[in-house]
């Protein structure tokens, strides 16, 4: 066993693959079998209102349950599927997995907002509204149920072309987020004109705001911007009871981290939105007192 995942060792993604080398053809035809093998998994990481408790919905996750490598996670093979082209065939499976759950969730009586990942590649498809278009038409599910997440990289490649293509999806209902917040080329004139809904901020400010001064003061700043643009503000990174009350106290809307869940697979997540059970708002308060 160990012997043959050493020579799958070449699947890990490494940034000074070459396009044309060896190592990448067998990385992408393993791609390509890992979808007609129904190798890929959606994953859900719940979204909680931090106010109330309440889960508003999840974020879809990409796995790959290789044969021989067991789970491998998405930095492993998401930034060369960007690269060789194969994310759009990707994001089409995610996008079609994500809208399919939330009509599995709505039978349910759950009313959850799916997230899914976009790269800058999807935004460079004319096509894409179209196949979503396509996608959610023969579902019960209204456009405001999925929510696009982009990061500002995604967007500073081509911004005219991605800005017409988030326009038209905009104008048809999704909601578009700016994730990883804080991380990218940053430029607040594009958060004007993007016809954004959300801001999450990034995992790397929350997990560091409890004991350095200066991404508390990132992250309360980033809060009451994100506010005064009219945007819903997510934090990343959730890892404590701490970081929920400070966040509360901050105003942050949603959160998302391992102190609610890890990302889980798909089938699992109904069971466990139903099952859970926020902290005390009493013991919120209590923590937001003694930061
Ligand atoms: P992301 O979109 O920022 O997703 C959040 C990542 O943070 C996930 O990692 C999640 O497991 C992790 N995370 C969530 N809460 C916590 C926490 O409390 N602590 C820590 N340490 N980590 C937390 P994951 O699933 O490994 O995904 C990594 C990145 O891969 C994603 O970052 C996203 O950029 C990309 N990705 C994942 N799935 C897809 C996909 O279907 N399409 C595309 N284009 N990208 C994807
Ligand atoms: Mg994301
Ligand atoms: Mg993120
Ligand atoms: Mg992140």
């Amino acid at each position: 066993y160990a012997a043959k995942a050493r020579q799958c060792g070449s699947l890990i993604y490494h940034p000074q693959l070459d396009a044309g080398s060896q190592e990448s053809l067998s990385l992408l035809s393993e791609l390509r079998r890992a979808v007609e093998n129904d190798e890929l998994r959606l994953y859900l990481q719940p979204k909680i209102d931090l106010h109330r408790g309440r889960v508003v919905g999840a974020e879809a996750l990409v796995r790959w349950e290789h044969p021989v490598r067991g789970l491998v996670p998405p930095m492993q093979f998401i930034p060369f599927a960007e690269q060789t082209g194969f994310i759009r065939l990707l994001s089409a499976w995610m996008l079609s997995g994500a809208a399919r759950f939330s009509q599995q969730a709505r039978e349910a009586g759950l009313d959850l907002r799916l997230s899914v990942n976009l790269s800058t590649r999807d935004l460079m498809d004319q096509e894409l509204p179209a196949k979503i278009e396509a996608l959610l038409s023969p579902l019960q599910v209204p456009a405001e149920s999925l929510c696009l997440e982009i990061t500002e990289s995604t967007i500073m490649d081509d911004p005219e072309r991605a800005l017409s293509t988030l326009e038209h999806l905009h104008a048809m209902g999704l909601k578009l987020s700016i994730d990883d917040f804080g991380t990218g080329y940053s430029s607040l004139a594009y958060l004007k004109r993007l016809p954004v809904d959300e801001l999450k901020i990034d995992r790397s400010f929350i997990m560091a705001m409890e004991r350095d001064l200066d991404d508390a003061r990132i992250v309360r700043s980033t809060i009451e911007l994100a506010h005064n643009l009219g945007l819903t503000v997510v934090a990343e990174g959730l890892e404590t009871l701490k970081a929920w009350a400070v966040l509360a106290r901050l105003g942050c809307d949603e959160g998302q981290g391992y102190f609610v869940s890890k990302p889980m697979p798909q089938e699992q997540f109904i069971a466990w939105a139903r099952a859970w059970q926020p902290p005390e708002p009493s013991t919120i308060t209590a923590e937001s007192v003694m930061a």
